[in-house]
């Protein structure tokens, strides 16, 4: 067996030795491996799909299209991949950006890096060596100094918890793992469960396919306008043109997207000029606008109220019938608090006699039958399901590899009450355990392009601070970690997102504790907080020492 880059050998159960395991080959481990093979290190990537893209590769759901600007959502490491490279629309669709993706792979030669179809079992931390061994699937034993999860924030799908989705007679379909040839629901009867974003935007889609469609809602939720378009080639030349100072736009802002920051509250302006200023940024067709028009929007619950019913305003006037309109309209949680979302015909689609409305508050989803779905007050019969759910979010792709660190601790029991990092980048007791947009860190509540280039950026200079130094490990301290987790809640606690039950909250996983998962503090103060950790000589870690491995 081969030794291991600390010139000891690797254990006897070893199939491999590597200086690092990247696990995923979405995003995030692509420019993971770009920067590892950089630094000379030896870097093994697993990825369970058959290819790369990670998120962009499983939801292929139809509609799928991401909701940050597509000039925005791209890497910025590589100047000339982003001349190249030309988006055909403003959001772009899940093929257009998974083939950006393959493109980053090729352009990049990164494809011999990643081994696919395999999925990562179990990784544990041998003290004594320093040294992770990562266990797959398939019977590899990776010996590796680190391990770098890059498992993405909703990439483990859930289910509805109701029983009986074996006895259906016909498909039954989950955005989050869609059929790679693709579904045609033509003249059948469909049932959707779910309308989070993968719901919103499919759902238009799918009802114009379908003879009669039957949307099965939990809670309605706030959804604005995508306007969606081709990009003229000016604006795209113009984006080309700017692009150094865009990034620079978008590292620093709040969320990602470099947007003007409000400066007054929404009480100090009257009704009529808040109004327009929400109607500008339902015109414009983003995320962001209506959400960022006043400093109190997502602080104040009142404030928030004038945000929330302009939509709701918006909601009655597209949906004919009031009754139905009410229903659609969100009232038990504020804008901003569960993740909005953009759509393209959503409401509209309610307005056509063959879709359907089920108020699962009203009657709630009792199980799964042969024929359909049964809610307490009556048998619903499809020809097909949708389960448009969600994820097991944040944490779910962590916790379901068996990752035992000192003392052989596991992580999932270790976050048994809520995630516990430092920096949303390393767990105490974990050392070079590092995750790319872990939980605390700002992740979901950004453009996830730029938190995952300035996460991989910085555990990449950390690597390098570590090898150049030759120091084997490094263990973020109890300490910082309790100091980082208190932060994350008290920041957290400034403003409405505890309010609700979102998936922010971890509210939509049964027995999951109820913890802010992401830190709301903003890209750019993070970033300024990662930066002057790591030039304080990475404040809050502890460097371990080198074993002595002569010692019995
Ligand atoms: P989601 O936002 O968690 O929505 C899941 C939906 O299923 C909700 O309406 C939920 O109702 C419902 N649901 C879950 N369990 C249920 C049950 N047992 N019975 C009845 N209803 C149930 O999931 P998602 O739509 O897949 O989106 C997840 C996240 O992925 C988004 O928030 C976004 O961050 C990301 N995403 C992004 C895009 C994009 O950029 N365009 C597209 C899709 C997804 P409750 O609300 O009552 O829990």
């Amino acid at each position: 067996m081969s030794e291991s880059s600390n010139g000891h050998p690797a254990p006897v159960e070893a199939t491999d030795v590597a200086d690092a395991v990247v696990v995923g080959a979405g995003v995030a481990g692509l420019y993971q491996l770009y920067r590892l093979r950089a630094l000379g290190l030896r870097t093994r990537v697993i990825e369970a799909g058959a290819g790369v893209g990670g998120t962009w590769y499983w939801n292929r759901y139809p509609g799928a299209r991401c909701d940050v600007e597509s000039l925005s959502y791209s890497y910025s490491f590589s100047p000339e991949l982003e001349q190249e490279w030309t988006w055909s629309e403003k959001y772009a669709t899940q093929p257009e950006i998974l083939r950006y993706l393959e493109h980053v792979a090729d352009r990049f030669d990164l494809r011999g890096g990643i081994t696919f179809d395999t999925r990562v079992d179990s990784a544990a931390y041998d003290e004594r060596r320093r040294r992770w061994l990562v266990a797959t699937d398939t019977g590899e034993r990776i010996d590796a100094q680190f391990v770098i999860m890059a498992t993405g924030c909703l990439s483990v799908s859930k289910a509805p918890e109701i029983p009986g989705a074996e006895s259906f007679r016909g498909p039954i379909h989950h955005t989050g793992h869609w059929p790679h040839e693709g579904v045609d629901f033509t003249g059948q009867r469909l049932g959707v469960i779910g309308t989070g974003s993968s719901g919103i935007q499919s759902i238009p889609i799918m009802a114009r396919q379908a003879v009669d469609t039957t949307v099965f809602q939990r809670t309605p939720n706030f959804s604005m306008p995508a306007g969606n378009r081709p990009l003229p080639a000016e604006e795209v030349d113009a984006m080309k043109a700017n692009y150094l100072a865009w990034r620079e736009g978008q590292r620093h802002s709040g969320f990602g997207v470099p947007i003007p920051e409000p400066t007054l509250a929404a009480f100090e302006v009257s009704e009529a000029e808040r109004n327009a200023k929400y109607q500008d940024g339902w015109d414009r067709g983003n995320l962001v606008s209506i959400l960022a028009a006043y400093t109190d929007t997502l602080t104040d619950a009142e404030a928030n109220d004038t945000a929330a019913e302009f939509i709701r305003s918006k909601i009655r006037s597209i949906v004919h019938d009031p009754e139905l309109a009410e229903t659609l309209s969100p009232r038990s949680f504020p804008v901003g608090t569960k993740r909005p979302c953009l759509d393209s015909g959503y409401y509209e689609t309610f307005n056509k006699p063959n879709v359907h409305l089920v108020d699962l508050r009203a009657t709630p989803l009792v199980e799964i039958t042969e024929r359909g779905v049964r809610t307490s007050e009556r048998e619903y019969e499809f020809d097909a399901i949708v389960f448009a759910t969600g994820f097991d979010a944040m944490t779910g792709a962590l916790t379901s590899v068996d990752i035992r660190g000192v003392g052989g601790v596991s992580l999932k029991d270790r976050w048994a009450d809520g995630p516990r990092t430092y920096l949303g980048i390393a767990v105490a007791g974990f050392p070079n355990l590092f995750t790319i947009t872990g939980p605390t860190s700002p992740s979901v509540f950004s453009n996830m392009m730029v938190s995952i280039e300035q996460h991989v950026d910085w555990v990449t200079d950390l690597i390098a601070h570590l090898r150049d130094r030759g120091i084997p490990a490094v263990d973020a301290t109890e300490r910082a970690e309790q100091e980082w987790v208190a932060h994350n809640i008290e920041v957290g606690d400034g403003t409405l997102y505890p309010t609700a039950e979102s998936w922010y909250m971890g509210s939509n996983v049964p027995g999951k504790p109820r913890v802010l998962m992401a830190y709301i503090g903003g890209v750019g103060v993070y970033r300024d907080k990662c930066d002057e950790v790591a030039a304080n000589g990475y404040e809050g870690f502890a460097f371990v020492p080198e074993p002595n491995l002569t010692r019995a």
